[in-house]
Protein backbone atom coordinates (compact mmCIF):
# COMPACT_ATOMS: atom_id res chain seq x y z
CA UNK A 1 0.00 0.00 0.00
CA UNK A 2 1.20 3.45 -0.66
CA UNK A 3 2.25 5.51 1.94
CA UNK A 4 -0.23 8.03 3.78
CA UNK A 5 1.08 10.81 2.67
CA UNK A 6 0.29 10.10 -0.41
CA UNK A 7 -3.49 8.58 -0.12
CA UNK A 8 -4.16 11.51 1.64
CA UNK A 9 -3.97 13.18 -1.79
CA UNK A 10 -4.36 10.40 -4.25
CA UNK A 11 -8.37 10.43 -3.00
CA UNK A 12 -10.85 7.59 -4.56
CA UNK A 13 -13.10 9.03 -6.64
CA UNK A 14 -15.81 8.66 -9.76
CA UNK A 15 -15.77 11.98 -11.57
CA UNK A 16 -18.60 9.71 -13.96
CA UNK A 17 -21.45 8.09 -12.15
CA UNK A 18 -22.60 4.80 -13.61
CA UNK A 19 -24.96 5.55 -16.62
CA UNK A 20 -28.17 3.34 -14.95
CA UNK A 21 -27.71 6.00 -12.28
CA UNK A 22 -27.22 9.39 -12.32
CA UNK A 23 -27.69 12.47 -10.04
CA UNK A 24 -30.82 15.01 -10.19
CA UNK A 25 -29.41 17.64 -9.10
CA UNK A 26 -25.94 19.64 -10.82
CA UNK A 27 -23.20 17.90 -9.89
CA UNK A 28 -20.56 20.62 -7.97
CA UNK A 29 -17.03 19.98 -9.71
CA UNK A 30 -15.40 22.10 -6.63
CA UNK A 31 -11.94 21.29 -8.57
CA UNK A 32 -9.77 24.20 -9.66
CA UNK A 33 -7.94 22.10 -12.76
CA UNK A 34 -8.58 19.17 -14.76
CA UNK A 35 -6.41 15.89 -15.61
CA UNK A 36 -5.48 14.96 -19.02
CA UNK A 37 -3.85 11.47 -20.66
CA UNK A 38 -1.86 13.94 -23.40
CA UNK A 39 -0.19 16.75 -23.93
CA UNK A 40 -1.26 17.09 -26.94
CA UNK A 41 -5.29 16.88 -25.42
CA UNK A 42 -4.40 19.88 -22.89
CA UNK A 43 -3.04 22.03 -25.73
CA UNK A 44 -5.88 21.58 -27.96
CA UNK A 45 -8.23 22.04 -24.83
CA UNK A 46 -6.44 25.71 -24.18
CA UNK A 47 -7.14 26.89 -27.98
CA UNK A 48 -10.71 28.84 -26.69
CA UNK A 49 -13.58 29.36 -24.39
CA UNK A 50 -15.46 25.95 -25.15
CA UNK A 51 -12.53 23.17 -25.33
CA UNK A 52 -12.40 20.27 -22.64
CA UNK A 53 -12.33 21.83 -19.42
CA UNK A 54 -8.91 22.96 -18.37
CA UNK A 55 -8.79 25.06 -15.44
CA UNK A 56 -11.42 26.66 -13.73
CA UNK A 57 -11.10 30.44 -13.91
CA UNK A 58 -11.45 29.52 -18.01
CA UNK A 59 -14.18 27.26 -17.38
CA UNK A 60 -16.13 24.68 -15.55
CA UNK A 61 -18.78 22.01 -15.56
CA UNK A 62 -21.00 23.50 -12.62
CA UNK A 63 -20.66 26.90 -14.08
CA UNK A 64 -20.93 26.02 -17.44
CA UNK A 65 -24.47 24.47 -16.36
CA UNK A 66 -25.36 28.30 -15.00
CA UNK A 67 -24.35 29.38 -18.27
CA UNK A 68 -26.63 27.81 -20.10
CA UNK A 69 -29.30 28.16 -17.71
CA UNK A 70 -29.20 31.83 -17.74
CA UNK A 71 -29.13 32.25 -21.82
CA UNK A 72 -32.06 29.86 -21.69
CA UNK A 73 -33.89 31.82 -19.66
CA UNK A 74 -32.96 35.23 -21.02
CA UNK A 75 -33.55 34.28 -24.76
CA UNK A 76 -29.81 34.56 -25.23
CA UNK A 77 -27.25 32.48 -27.16
CA UNK A 78 -24.57 31.72 -24.41
CA UNK A 79 -23.20 33.42 -21.00
CA UNK A 80 -20.14 34.23 -18.58
CA UNK A 81 -20.52 33.19 -14.67
CA UNK A 82 -18.98 35.73 -12.59
CA UNK A 83 -17.85 36.10 -8.98
CA UNK A 84 -20.12 39.37 -8.60
CA UNK A 85 -22.56 41.49 -10.38
CA UNK A 86 -20.27 44.45 -10.33
CA UNK A 87 -17.21 41.43 -11.64
CA UNK A 88 -19.58 41.24 -14.60
CA UNK A 89 -19.96 44.79 -14.88
CA UNK A 90 -16.56 45.48 -14.73
CA UNK A 91 -15.42 42.85 -17.16
CA UNK A 92 -17.90 43.73 -20.08
CA UNK A 93 -16.83 47.50 -19.51
CA UNK A 94 -13.39 46.37 -19.50
CA UNK A 95 -13.57 44.18 -22.37
CA UNK A 96 -15.40 46.39 -24.64
CA UNK A 97 -13.94 49.96 -24.42
CA UNK A 98 -10.50 51.87 -25.14
CA UNK A 99 -9.42 54.91 -24.40
CA UNK A 100 -11.58 57.48 -26.86
CA UNK A 101 -14.38 55.53 -27.01
CA UNK A 102 -18.11 56.84 -25.48
CA UNK A 103 -20.17 55.11 -22.92
CA UNK A 104 -24.04 56.59 -22.96
CA UNK A 105 -25.57 55.71 -19.57
CA UNK A 106 -28.49 56.38 -17.86
CA UNK A 107 -28.26 58.68 -15.08
CA UNK A 108 -30.00 57.01 -12.17
CA UNK A 109 -28.13 53.83 -12.45
CA UNK A 110 -26.51 51.46 -9.47
CA UNK A 111 -24.06 52.76 -7.54
CA UNK A 112 -21.26 50.77 -8.41
CA UNK A 113 -21.46 50.60 -12.34
CA UNK A 114 -21.75 55.02 -11.52
CA UNK A 115 -18.24 54.07 -10.24
CA UNK A 116 -16.66 52.56 -12.30
CA UNK A 117 -17.64 54.51 -15.38
CA UNK A 118 -16.17 57.74 -13.91
CA UNK A 119 -13.17 55.78 -13.28
CA UNK A 120 -12.75 54.66 -16.61
CA UNK A 121 -13.63 58.81 -17.64
CA UNK A 122 -11.55 60.06 -15.32
CA UNK A 123 -8.20 57.17 -15.08
CA UNK A 124 -8.73 55.46 -18.79
CA UNK A 125 -9.95 58.33 -21.48
CA UNK A 126 -13.26 57.13 -21.79
CA UNK A 127 -15.94 59.49 -22.10
CA UNK A 128 -18.93 58.74 -20.42
CA UNK A 129 -22.08 60.96 -20.60
CA UNK A 130 -25.80 60.37 -19.05
CA UNK A 131 -29.19 60.51 -20.34
CA UNK A 132 -32.62 60.39 -18.56
CA UNK A 133 -33.70 57.17 -20.66
CA UNK A 134 -36.99 58.24 -21.62
CA UNK A 135 -36.24 60.34 -24.71
CA UNK A 136 -34.29 58.55 -27.71
CA UNK A 137 -34.02 61.97 -29.17
CA UNK A 138 -31.19 62.71 -26.50
CA UNK A 139 -29.36 59.84 -27.01
CA UNK A 140 -29.43 59.91 -30.48
CA UNK A 141 -27.78 63.68 -30.39
CA UNK A 142 -24.91 62.16 -27.85
CA UNK A 143 -24.06 59.52 -30.14
CA UNK A 144 -20.75 59.85 -32.21
CA UNK A 145 -19.32 57.84 -34.07
CA UNK A 146 -17.04 56.64 -30.70
CA UNK A 147 -20.22 55.87 -29.12
CA UNK A 148 -19.36 51.50 -28.26
CA UNK A 149 -21.88 50.98 -25.36
CA UNK A 150 -25.18 52.02 -24.42
CA UNK A 151 -25.63 51.14 -20.48
CA UNK A 152 -29.56 50.53 -18.86
CA UNK A 153 -31.30 49.07 -16.03
CA UNK A 154 -34.44 47.79 -16.62
CA UNK A 155 -35.20 48.86 -13.09
CA UNK A 156 -33.44 51.74 -11.53
CA UNK A 157 -32.57 51.84 -7.80
CA UNK A 158 -34.32 53.28 -5.44
CA UNK A 159 -36.34 55.54 -7.74
CA UNK A 160 -37.77 52.38 -10.27
CA UNK A 161 -37.56 54.38 -13.35
CA UNK A 162 -38.25 52.02 -16.30
CA UNK A 163 -36.00 53.42 -19.10
CA UNK A 164 -37.46 53.28 -22.73
CA UNK A 165 -35.86 49.93 -23.89
CA UNK A 166 -37.86 49.14 -26.99
CA UNK A 167 -36.59 52.29 -28.02
CA UNK A 168 -33.09 53.24 -26.78
CA UNK A 169 -32.23 49.62 -28.04
CA UNK A 170 -33.74 49.98 -31.38
CA UNK A 171 -31.62 53.44 -31.85
CA UNK A 172 -28.47 51.64 -30.77
CA UNK A 173 -29.00 48.80 -33.09
CA UNK A 174 -29.34 51.48 -35.69
CA UNK A 175 -26.39 53.24 -34.93
CA UNK A 176 -24.38 50.45 -34.22
CA UNK A 177 -23.84 50.99 -30.44
CA UNK A 178 -23.90 47.76 -27.93
CA UNK A 179 -26.52 47.84 -25.96
CA UNK A 180 -26.00 46.21 -22.34
CA UNK A 181 -29.04 46.09 -19.79
CA UNK A 182 -28.41 45.64 -15.80
CA UNK A 183 -31.39 42.95 -15.62
CA UNK A 184 -30.72 42.43 -12.11
CA UNK A 185 -34.18 44.27 -10.49
CA UNK A 186 -36.49 42.49 -13.04
CA UNK A 187 -35.27 39.19 -13.25
CA UNK A 188 -36.02 37.20 -16.46
CA UNK A 189 -39.34 36.42 -15.17
CA UNK A 190 -40.38 39.96 -15.10
CA UNK A 191 -38.30 41.22 -18.24
CA UNK A 192 -35.73 39.83 -21.01
CA UNK A 193 -34.20 42.64 -22.60
CA UNK A 194 -32.40 40.59 -25.57
CA UNK A 195 -36.59 40.13 -26.64
CA UNK A 196 -35.94 44.09 -26.88
CA UNK A 197 -33.22 44.80 -28.56
CA UNK A 198 -30.00 44.08 -25.85
CA UNK A 199 -26.79 42.37 -27.02
CA UNK A 200 -25.85 42.47 -23.43
CA UNK A 201 -27.81 41.13 -20.26
CA UNK A 202 -25.56 41.66 -17.13
CA UNK A 203 -26.79 40.42 -13.97
CA UNK A 204 -25.99 40.46 -10.29
CA UNK A 205 -27.04 36.92 -9.20
CA UNK A 206 -26.73 37.62 -5.87
CA UNK A 207 -29.80 39.28 -5.63
CA UNK A 208 -33.47 37.59 -7.19
CA UNK A 209 -31.62 34.80 -9.07
CA UNK A 210 -29.87 33.42 -6.31
CA UNK A 211 -32.38 34.97 -4.23
CA UNK A 212 -31.59 33.67 -0.49
CA UNK A 213 -28.76 36.45 0.63
CA UNK A 214 -26.21 33.43 0.68
CA UNK A 215 -23.61 33.89 -2.22
CA UNK A 216 -22.31 36.82 -4.40
CA UNK A 217 -22.39 36.04 -8.34
CA UNK A 218 -23.19 38.07 -11.74
CA UNK A 219 -23.36 36.65 -15.29
CA UNK A 220 -22.92 38.58 -18.62
CA UNK A 221 -25.68 37.07 -20.98
CA UNK A 222 -25.08 37.57 -25.41
CA UNK A 223 -27.72 37.49 -27.70
CA UNK A 224 -25.03 36.63 -30.24
CA UNK A 225 -22.39 34.43 -29.74
CA UNK A 226 -19.31 36.38 -31.62
CA UNK A 227 -19.54 39.11 -28.81
CA UNK A 228 -18.95 36.69 -25.66
CA UNK A 229 -16.19 35.01 -27.94
CA UNK A 230 -14.81 38.71 -27.86
CA UNK A 231 -15.09 39.19 -24.23
CA UNK A 232 -14.37 36.11 -22.88
CA UNK A 233 -10.49 36.15 -22.73
CA UNK A 234 -10.12 39.61 -21.18
CA UNK A 235 -12.64 38.13 -18.86
CA UNK A 236 -10.10 35.13 -18.44
CA UNK A 237 -7.26 38.37 -17.77
CA UNK A 238 -9.32 39.98 -15.17
CA UNK A 239 -10.33 36.88 -13.27
CA UNK A 240 -13.36 37.79 -11.32
CA UNK A 241 -14.31 34.07 -12.44
CA UNK A 242 -17.67 32.30 -10.72
CA UNK A 243 -16.86 29.72 -7.73
CA UNK A 244 -18.27 26.70 -8.51
CA UNK A 245 -20.08 26.54 -4.99
CA UNK A 246 -21.38 29.87 -5.34
CA UNK A 247 -23.21 28.77 -8.64
CA UNK A 248 -24.05 25.63 -7.19
CA UNK A 249 -26.09 27.64 -4.82
CA UNK A 250 -27.38 29.95 -7.49
CA UNK A 251 -28.82 27.13 -9.46
CA UNK A 252 -30.90 26.05 -6.38
CA UNK A 253 -32.49 29.72 -5.95
CA UNK A 254 -33.03 29.51 -9.89
CA UNK A 255 -35.27 26.22 -9.65
CA UNK A 256 -38.18 28.50 -7.53
CA UNK A 257 -37.40 31.76 -8.73
CA UNK A 258 -40.75 32.39 -10.73
CA UNK A 259 -42.50 31.17 -7.82
CA UNK A 260 -40.42 33.90 -5.59
CA UNK A 261 -40.77 36.57 -8.14
CA UNK A 262 -44.92 35.85 -8.04
CA UNK A 263 -44.67 36.54 -4.52
CA UNK A 264 -42.80 39.74 -4.68
CA UNK A 265 -44.40 41.20 -6.73
CA UNK A 266 -47.46 40.54 -5.28
CA UNK A 267 -46.19 41.84 -1.66
CA UNK A 268 -45.07 44.90 -2.93
CA UNK A 269 -48.26 45.30 -4.89
CA UNK A 270 -50.04 44.99 -1.79
CA UNK A 271 -47.56 47.23 0.14
CA UNK A 272 -47.24 50.16 -2.38
CA UNK A 273 -51.19 50.47 -1.95
CA UNK A 274 -51.82 50.24 1.23
CA UNK A 275 -48.31 52.92 1.58
CA UNK A 276 -49.83 55.36 -0.67
CA UNK A 277 -52.71 56.09 1.24
CA UNK A 278 -50.88 56.00 4.53
CA UNK A 279 -50.69 59.71 6.21
CA UNK A 280 -47.46 59.44 7.28
CA UNK A 281 -46.34 59.04 3.77
CA UNK A 282 -45.69 61.67 1.29
CA UNK A 283 -45.03 59.55 -1.92
CA UNK A 284 -44.37 55.67 -3.06
CA UNK A 285 -42.30 54.71 -5.66
CA UNK A 286 -43.06 51.28 -7.74
CA UNK A 287 -43.68 50.71 -11.36
CA UNK A 288 -46.37 49.14 -11.64
CA UNK A 289 -48.18 52.46 -9.65
CA UNK A 290 -50.55 54.02 -11.35
CA UNK A 291 -48.77 57.15 -10.20
CA UNK A 292 -45.36 56.46 -11.09
CA UNK A 293 -44.15 58.27 -13.72
CA UNK A 294 -42.53 55.23 -15.59
CA UNK A 295 -46.44 53.35 -15.33
CA UNK A 296 -46.87 52.93 -18.63
CA UNK A 297 -43.51 51.82 -19.73
CA UNK A 298 -43.52 49.66 -16.84
CA UNK A 299 -46.46 47.69 -18.10
CA UNK A 300 -45.08 47.22 -21.55
CA UNK A 301 -42.05 45.81 -20.81
CA UNK A 302 -42.45 44.00 -17.51
CA UNK A 303 -45.13 41.44 -16.63
CA UNK A 304 -45.10 42.72 -13.15
CA UNK A 305 -43.95 45.56 -10.76
CA UNK A 306 -40.97 44.00 -8.88
CA UNK A 307 -40.17 43.35 -5.19
CA UNK A 308 -38.29 46.73 -4.78
CA UNK A 309 -40.26 49.82 -3.71
CA UNK A 310 -39.35 53.22 -2.16
CA UNK A 311 -41.75 56.05 -0.06
CA UNK A 312 -40.87 59.57 1.29
CA UNK A 313 -41.52 60.06 4.64
CA UNK A 314 -43.22 63.60 5.59
CA UNK A 315 -41.05 63.56 8.45
CA UNK A 316 -37.78 63.70 6.14
CA UNK A 317 -34.14 62.35 7.55
CA UNK A 318 -35.46 61.58 11.37
CA UNK A 319 -38.32 59.41 10.06
CA UNK A 320 -36.48 57.82 7.98
CA UNK A 321 -34.37 57.07 10.24
CA UNK A 322 -36.97 56.10 12.70
CA UNK A 323 -38.62 54.25 10.55
CA UNK A 324 -35.68 51.75 9.49
CA UNK A 325 -35.24 51.15 13.54
CA UNK A 326 -38.48 50.83 14.20
CA UNK A 327 -39.31 47.36 11.88
CA UNK A 328 -39.01 44.37 13.35
CA UNK A 329 -39.84 41.64 11.13
CA UNK A 330 -38.07 43.54 8.05
CA UNK A 331 -34.25 43.83 8.79
CA UNK A 332 -31.72 47.09 8.19
CA UNK A 333 -29.38 45.47 5.34
CA UNK A 334 -27.79 47.26 2.29
CA UNK A 335 -28.54 44.19 -0.16
CA UNK A 336 -31.82 43.15 -1.93
CA UNK A 337 -33.77 40.30 -4.08
CA UNK A 338 -33.74 38.09 -1.14
CA UNK A 339 -36.62 35.89 0.62
CA UNK A 340 -36.32 38.47 3.49
CA UNK A 341 -37.92 41.68 3.40
CA UNK A 342 -35.10 44.52 4.18
CA UNK A 343 -34.91 48.08 4.48
CA UNK A 344 -32.49 50.92 4.05
CA UNK A 345 -32.53 54.86 4.70
CA UNK A 346 -30.53 55.83 1.94
CA UNK A 347 -29.79 59.44 3.21
CA UNK A 348 -28.25 58.43 6.31
CA UNK A 349 -26.93 55.20 5.35
CA UNK A 350 -25.51 54.95 1.32
CA UNK A 351 -25.91 58.77 0.91
CA UNK A 352 -25.47 60.55 3.77
CA UNK A 353 -21.78 62.29 2.72
CA UNK A 354 -24.56 64.41 0.89
CA UNK A 355 -26.40 67.76 1.54
CA UNK A 356 -30.17 68.16 0.83
CA UNK A 357 -29.40 69.60 -2.96
CA UNK A 358 -26.76 66.77 -3.84
CA UNK A 359 -29.31 64.37 -2.69
CA UNK A 360 -32.57 65.92 -4.74
CA UNK A 361 -30.19 66.07 -7.44
CA UNK A 362 -29.95 61.75 -7.14
CA UNK A 363 -33.46 61.52 -6.63
CA UNK A 364 -33.31 60.32 -3.09
CA UNK A 365 -35.42 62.29 -0.36
CA UNK A 366 -33.70 63.10 2.95
CA UNK A 367 -37.20 60.69 4.21
CA UNK A 368 -36.65 58.16 1.53
CA UNK A 369 -36.87 54.60 3.13
CA UNK A 370 -35.98 51.60 0.41
CA UNK A 371 -37.61 48.69 1.08
CA UNK A 372 -36.60 45.15 -0.65
CA UNK A 373 -39.87 43.43 -0.21
CA UNK A 374 -39.67 39.57 0.76
CA UNK A 375 -42.29 36.64 0.26
CA UNK A 376 -43.46 36.39 4.42
CA UNK A 377 -47.22 36.81 4.58
CA UNK A 378 -48.23 40.18 3.49
CA UNK A 379 -50.07 40.48 6.38
CA UNK A 380 -47.52 40.50 8.81
CA UNK A 381 -45.23 42.88 6.45
CA UNK A 382 -48.06 45.46 6.70
CA UNK A 383 -48.33 44.87 10.71
CA UNK A 384 -44.42 45.58 10.61
CA UNK A 385 -44.38 48.82 8.21
CA UNK A 386 -47.69 50.36 9.79
CA UNK A 387 -46.57 49.77 13.78
CA UNK A 388 -42.78 51.53 12.33
CA UNK A 389 -44.57 54.17 10.76
CA UNK A 390 -46.71 55.03 14.01
CA UNK A 391 -43.09 55.73 15.62
CA UNK A 392 -41.54 57.65 12.53
CA UNK A 393 -45.20 59.57 12.09
CA UNK A 394 -44.99 60.52 15.59
CA UNK A 395 -42.13 62.71 14.48
CA UNK A 396 -43.67 64.69 11.84
CA UNK A 397 -44.29 68.23 12.69
C1 LIG B 1 -26.28 44.64 -6.50
C2 LIG B 1 -26.30 45.15 -7.88
C3 LIG B 1 -25.13 45.13 -8.67
C4 LIG B 1 -23.80 44.64 -8.14
O1 LIG B 1 -23.83 43.29 -7.88
P1 LIG B 1 -22.85 42.55 -6.84
O2 LIG B 1 -23.24 41.13 -6.94
O3 LIG B 1 -23.11 43.18 -5.50
O4 LIG B 1 -21.46 42.83 -7.28
C5 LIG B 1 -25.23 45.59 -9.97
N1 LIG B 1 -26.38 46.07 -10.47
C6 LIG B 1 -27.52 46.11 -9.72
C7 LIG B 1 -28.76 46.65 -10.34
C8 LIG B 1 -27.52 45.66 -8.42
O5 LIG B 1 -28.64 45.72 -7.68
Amino acid sequence: MKDIRTRAVHVAHELEAPAASRPLSVPLVQSSAFAFDSADALAEAMAGPDGAYVYSRRGNPTVRALERTLAGLEGGASAIAFASGMGAISGVLLALLRPGDQVIAQRCLYGGTYAALKDLSERYGVRVDHIGGDDVGEFEALAGPRTRLLVLETIANPTGQVPDLPGLLAAARRLGVIGAVDNSLASPVLCRPIEHGADIVLHSTTKYLAGHSDVLGGAAVFADDALRREVWPRTVELGASADPFAVWLTLRGIATLPLRMREHCANAALLAERLATHPAVAAVHWPWLRTHPSYALARKVLSGGGGLLSFELHGGREAGRAFVEGVRLARLALSLGGVETLVTHPASTSHRELDERALAHAGIGPGLVRMSVGIEDPEDLWQDAEQALRSSFGLTK
